[in-house]
C-alpha cells in the first residue's frame, strides 16, 4: 500500500483539537478511579492533526472499491446501490437519540416504524409473525433453527437431522450444526435443482427440517418446490427458507405461499443497507403462526393505537441480540420499502432478473454455462475453458480489478468447477452491464493470446497479487 499507517504521521504534541484553558481545579484521575486502573505512562496513540486524519482515511477509502465506485456483481450478496436518502433517515436526530430502555409511551413513533416494518416483511414473505432481532442472515438462520428445535422438543419429538442441498450457502449447514442438528447433504440433479429421489431417500422421522433457498444459489427456481414442501411436511418436518435471494422474487411469489414455515431476510442485501465490511446487518426471521410462540423475546405488539414489547413469552427461545436488534439497519430498510412501494419493489425484482439474464445471454457465448435452466437474478458460469488455456477463475477475477471493475463471487457454489457467480442487481444500467460483459470477453481473449498477463494479474492495483494462504495462516496483526 502506498498510504502509510496513521502512526507514521505521528509527531509529538500534534493534535486535532484546541480546547480553552481549564478554568476549574485540575483534580486528576485518582479522585475517580482506583489507582490500579490508571496507566503509568500515556497510551501510545498516534499524535496527529485533524487534517492528517481526514487525508489518511480519505486516501485509504480511495484504495478500496465499493458499490459507490461501480458495478459490484458479487453473486449471492446482492450488492445493489444503496440510496443515500436511507442514510439521512437513519440519522434523524429524533430517531437515533432514543434509548432502548425509554418508556414505551415516549417512543411510540419509533415502535410504530418497527411494527410497520414487520407488517411489510410479513406481507412480502407470506409469513404471519416477524422478529427483527437477529443481526445477519446467518444469525437469522441460527434463530430459525433454534425455533425449530424448541418446537419439536415441546412436541416431544426427537428430530435430530437437517437436510441441506449441496448448492447451499455455507452458513446453512453451519447454522444447523450450531443449533445442535446433524447435517445431511443431498446432491442436486443435472438441472441444478433438488433431486426428488435423493430427497425422498433422505427424509424420515429423524428429519427436523430442510433448509433451502429458492431460487437456489445457481439462481435457478426450484420448479418442484410444492412437491418438495409436501415431501418434508408429510414426514412431519419443517421447511426453512434462506431469504438471501429475495431480490429475485419480491412481489412475484412468496416463500409463505411456497409452504415454507420459517425464513430469514437479509435486510442489508435486499432492502439496501451498505454491507460487505462486516456489518452492521439485520436478519429478521419470519414464521407461520404455529411457530410464533417460540420467537425471541420480546415481541412487538399493538393494542388499539398503543405499541408495546411483550415479554410474557413462556415458549420463547430467549433473546438472540441485545435490546431489539440493529435499529439503524431497520430504519434504512423501512425507508427503502416506503420509497419504492409495492410497485417499486416488484420493479426492482423485474430489473434484477432482466439484468442478470441479459448478461448471461451475452457471456455464455464465451464462458461455459453449466446449467442451462432459466435463472433469475444471478447466474453461474464456469471458467473451465479458460483454465485449460492457462488462466484460472481466480486469475480472471484479479484481471477484472485491473480494468477497474469488481470481480464476481468465485468458486461458489461448490457444485460448479471454476465457478463465476454473477449478480448484477437492478441498480446497474445497460452501459455498465455492457462494459462488464465486454471486459470479461476481452479477458478471455487475453487468455488465448497471452495467458501470463492474466495469470500474473492484477498489475494496476495498489496491492498486487496477495499470498492468500499466508494471510490466512500467518497473519501479521502487529501495527
Ligand atoms: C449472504 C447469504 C447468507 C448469510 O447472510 P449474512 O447476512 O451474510 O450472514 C446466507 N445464505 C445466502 C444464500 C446468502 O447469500
Amino acid at each position: 500500500m502506498t498510504e502509510p499507517l496513521i502512526k507514521d504521521y505521528s509527531s509529538p504534541g500534534r493534535k486535532g483539537y484546541s480546547l480553552p484553558e481549564l478554568d476549574v481545579p485540575d483534580s486528576g484521575l485518582d479522585e475517580f478511579l482506583n489507582s490500579e486502573f490508571i496507566r503509568e505512562s500515556p497510551a501510545a496513540l498516534p499524535e496527529v492533526s485533524e487534517v492528517d486524519v481526514v487525508r489518511h482515511y480519505t486516501a485509504l477509502s480511495q484504495e478500496n472499491y465499493g458499490v459507490d465506485s461501480g458495478i459490484y456483481p458479487l453473486g449471492s450478496c446482492t450488492m445493489k446501490y444503496n440510496p443515500k436518502i436511507n442514510e439521512d433517515i437513519a440519522r434523524l436526530e429524533k430517531l437515533i437519540r432514543l434509548h432502548p430502555y425509554q418508556d414505551e409511551e415516549l417512543i411510540q413513533g419509533s415502535l410504530e416504524i418497527l411494527y410497520e416494518l414487520k407488517e411489510y416483511l410479513a406481507e412480502i414473505s407470506g409469513m404471519d409473525e416477524i422478529t427483527l432481532q437477529p443481526a445477519s442472515g446467518a444469525h437469522g438462520e441460527l434463530t430459525g433453527m433454534m425455533i425449530i428445535k424448541k418446537y419439536f422438543e415441546e412436541k416431544g419429538e426427537e428430530r435430530t437431522r437437517v437436510i441441506v442441498p449441496d448448492s447451499a450457502h455455507g452458513t446453512n449447514p453451519a447454522s444447523a450444526a450450531m443449533a445442535g442438528f446433524e447435517v445431511i447433504e443431498i446432491a442436486s440433479n443435472e438441472k441444478g435443482m433438488i433431486d426428488l429421489d435423493n430427497l425422498r431417500e433422505a427424509v424420515d422421522e429423524r428429519v427436523a427440517a430442510l433448509m433451502l433457498t429458492n431460487p437456489n444459489t445457481l439462481g435457478i427456481f426450484e420448479e418442484d418446490i410444492l412437491e418438495i414442501a409436501s415431501i418434508i411436511h408429510q414426514a412431519g418436518g419443517l421447511l426453512y427458507y434462506d431469504g438471501a435471494n429475495m431480490n429475485a422474487i419480491m412481489g412475484y411469489v412468496r416463500p409463505g405461499d411456497m409452504n415454507f414455515d420459517v425464513l430469514h431476510f437479509n435486510l442489508h442485501k435486499t432492502f439496501s443497507t451498505p454491507h460487505g465490511g462486516g456489518g452492521p446487518g439485520s436478519g429478521p426471521v419470519g414464521v407461520k403462526k404455529f411457530l410464533a410462540p417460540y420467537l425471541p423475546r420480546p415481541v412487538l405488539k399493538k393494542e388499539g393505537d398503543f405499541y408495546y414489547w411483550d415479554y410474557d413469552r413462556p415458549h420463547s427461545i430467549g433473546k438472540v441480540h441485545a435490546f431489539y436488534g440493529n435499529y439503524a439497519v431497520m430504519l434504512k430498510a423501512y425507508s427503502y420499502i416506503r420509497a419504492l412501494g409495492a410497485r417499486g419493489l416488484k420493479e426492482a425484482t423485474e430489473n434484477a432478473v432482466l439484468n442478470a439474464n441479459y448478461m448471461k445471454a451475452r457471456l455464455k457465448e464465451v464462458y461455459e454455462l453449466p446449467y442451462e435452466e432459466n435463472s433469475l437474478h444471478e447466474f453461474v458460469l464456469s471458467g473451465s475453458r479458460q483454465k485449460e488455456k492457462g488462466a484460472s477463475t481466480l486469475n480472471i477475477a484479479k484481471r477484472l480489478l485491473d480494468y477497474g471493475q469488481y470481480a464476481p463471487t468465485i468458486y461458489f457454489p461448490l457444485v460448479v468447477k471454476e465457478a463465476l457467480m454473477i449478480e448484477p442487481t437492478e441498480t446497474e444500467n445497460i452501459s455498465t452491464l455492457d462494459k462488464f460483459v465486454e471486459t470479461m470477453i476481452n479477458i478471455s481473449r487475453e487468455i488465448e493470446e497471452e495467458p501470463d498477463l492474466v495469470k500474473n494479474a492484477p498489475h494496476n492495483t495498489t496491492v498486487r497479487k496477495l499470498d492468500e494462504v499466508k494471510a490466512a495462516r500467518n497473519p501479521d496483526l502487529r501495527w
